[in-house]
């Protein structure tokens, strides 16, 4: 692996998800998957709308059995934005998520089965001219790898991706991505990057089951993102024990944390210290939630006090610096005007409206 500055992106093949190319250079797209019964029409409807509102760019179902399947048409009708079905064990579900319109079929090796389930599921993929997702996991490597390389070997991971690669490669078939998902960081970060040295399909980066909000946020922040510094990956999914919403929330962050993303308002925030006056954390929590929709581009910056905040704000569009019971408007670096304390979010709300052309709710 070279390191290089600025960051040069892996040259990835291009695939199409419904409306979104992945890999070929666009930008990184968002996943996240839905919790809701694909049998509950109106519950799994009303995830997906949440998730693509809340910025994904695809969304992804688990279709557990027949039973649960028999809606996918239904679902498929109401959304016109791309959704993937993620199939393990039953081949026949693939099939059937192909036939009720969907954009992308993950499969995982180490368990759909037999070689020739994989064929009938890429023969109907190619039909259709829908991807597969070859989702290599930690918790279902094939048996035999688990015993030539044992559970957390890159290697492992690699050599299982490669033969599933092949199996749809011999049919002519190169609409894939690739995960090769561990609940291990290092793992996974050599697990991608060996990956995308013997292949050009686009890499799906995630670390898997990463825990719950706050420390899966930590763990796929650094995995993902270190793999994303080094110039591999073109869709991200961050796994949370926790509303998906959040998953989608996080990848943004890393994406933006990344520069490989700049729309939307990023919040610059200090961390407090000793000088500072008000009551800074809920204000730029207040800041950041009501300012998620947005998309224009901005930088929000809200600082404790004005013996720093000004110059530390400098980089941001537009911010508030606190003070003693009393703050300030800052655009650019520059003090525009001062005001009460109980006067900074709104005034700063109120400016980030006027430029953006965003509406604001209180
Ligand atoms: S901006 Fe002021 S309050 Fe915030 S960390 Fe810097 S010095 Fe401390």
């Amino acid at each position: 692996m070279e390191l290089t500055y600025p960051i040069k992106r892996r040259k990835s093949r291009a695939v199409k998800i419904g409306d979104v190319i992945i890999g070929g250079g666009f930008p990184v797209a968002i996943q996240s998957m839905t919790t809701t019964d694909t049998a509950d029409v109106e519950a799994t409807v009303t995830q997906i709308n949440q998730l693509f509102n809340a910025g994904a760019d695809i969304v992804r179902l688990a279709v557990l059995n027949h039973e649960k399947s028999t809606a996918l048409t239904e679902i498929r009708s109401r959304i016109s934005k791309p959704l993937v079905a993620d199939i393990h064990f039953q081949y026949k579900l693939a099939l059937k998520a192909i036939e009720a319109g969907f954009d992308k079929i993950r499969i995982n090796p180490g368990n759909i089965g037999a070689d020739w389930k994989v064929r009938e599921v890429t023969k109907a993929a190619k039909e259709r001219g829908i991807p597969i997702r070859i989702g290599v996991n930690s918790g279902s490597l094939p048996k035999d790898i688990l015993e030539k390389f044992g559970h957390d070997s890159p290697e492992g991971f690699v050599e299982a991706a490669l033969r599933e690669i092949a199996i749809l490669e011999e049919m002519d078939f190169h609409d894939i991505v690739i995960s090769v998902k561990s609940t291990s960081t290092v793992t996974a970060f050599w697990a991608y990057h060996m990956l995308a040295e013997k292949c050009d399909y686009p890499l799906h980066l995630g670390i898997t089951e990463s825990g719950t909000l706050e420390t899966g946020s930590i763990k796929s922040s650094v995995g993902i993102g270190t793999m994303l510094m080094t110039g591999i990956g073109d869709t991200i999914r961050v796994s949370l024990t926790a509303d998906p919403v959040h998953e989608v929330r996080v990848a943004k962050q890393i994406l933006t944390s990344c520069a490989l993303k700049n729309d939307g308002v990023e919040v610059i925030a200090c961390p407090t210290c000793g000088r500072c006056q008000i009551d800074m954390i809920p204000m730029a929590e207040l800041v950041e939630s009501k300012t998620r929709h947005i998309h224009t581009p901005l930088k929000v910056a809200v600082m404790g006090c004005a013996v720093n905040g000004p110059g530390e704000a400098a980089a941001a569009d537009v911010g508030i610096a606190g003070g003693d019971g009393r703050g300030m408007l800052i655009k650019k670096g520059e003090i525009v005007r001062r005001m009460d304390e109980s006067e900074l979010v709104e005034t700063l709300l109120s400016e980030i409206e006027s430029m953006t052309g965003e509406k604001i709710e209180r």
